[in-house]
């Protein structure tokens, strides 16, 4: 339902919670948040955003990399197990492991069964019973040292609609994301006077209103790369789209 996601050198976790917040009234029955702070943390909650923000208060999660989530559930009943961002922990022995990979989704992959059963050959146990969680562990059976080369392999076995946000364990100050289907836009902010200093991922460019206003419109296919004060937007194969293809424009 609804997507606020970011890499910053300040603790962005109020940028993302209430970033949440502002999507609201489209409806939702679940949120959560999770970030990069040495391994990968996260809430997630069946109550109001406003509940989601006390949890993380309360929890200390802070930190400058970090992806956000309002559900609207489509496959898997509205719970805490099934609320995303869904980790992947690789395949194997998951006792006390921590995740790997974190991701949250907009919309609806259509061919979910046939990979959970793919990917449950290959060793991974699933948490809950969404659709989103099988692109969390495709990702993670993907992943080479490169996130962004990771979606980049994923994205063609996904059949569906979707905007996607993700980071990895290993790359704390990197949030990739695609769009096919579900809307993405892209925020560059403006940090200490200095423009591009942080980047976010939002669902809706409202989402992000009062941290700033410098918004790229994501067209259909593209994936994005997200790294401490760069960003690139490329097609489905990679390659980077230049400013004039995908400008930056300032909404009101
Ligand atoms: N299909 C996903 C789920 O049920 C995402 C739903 C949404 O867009 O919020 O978890």
């Amino acid at each position: 339902c609804g997507i606020v996601a970011g890499v910053s050198g300040r603790d962005i976790v109020p940028v993302l919670v209430q970033g949440l917040q502002r999507l609201e009234y489209r409806g939702y029955d679940s949120c959560g948040v999770a970030v990069h702070a040495g391994g990968l943390k996260r809430a997630r909650s069946t109550a109001r955003v406003a509940e989601l923000m006390q949890q993380v208060q309360s929890e200390g999660i802070a930190s400058g990399t970090g992806i956000a989530h309002t559900r609207w559930a489509t496959h898997g009943a509205p719970a805490v197990h099934n609320a995303h961002p869904h980790f992947s922990q690789g395949p194997g022995d998951t006792e006390g492991a921590t995740g790997r990979v974190a991701l949250v989704h907009n919309g609806i992959i259509e061919n979910h069964d046939e990979l959970r059963e793919s990917l449950q050959a290959k060793g991974y146990v699933f948490e809950s019973q969404t659709d989103t969680e099988v692109i969390a562990h495709l990702i993670d059976s993907l992943y080479d040292g490169d996130l962004f080369a990771a979606l980049q392999a994923a994205v063609p076995q996904l059949h569906g609609a979707y905007a996607l946000a993700v980071f990895h364990r290993d790359e704390p100050h990197r949030v990739v994301g695609a769009r096919a289907g579900s809307p993405l836009v892209l925020g560059v902010g403006v940090l200490d006077g200095q423009v591009g200093t942080e980047h976010f991922l939002a669902s809706d460019a409202m989402a992000l209103a009062g941290v700033t206003d410098q918004i790229v419109y994501l067209e259909e296919g593209d994936l994005v790369d997200l790294q401490l004060g760069r960003y690139w937007v490329t097609n489905a194969q990679g390659r980077p789209y230049e400013v004039a293809e995908r400008p930056v424009k300032t909404v009101q």
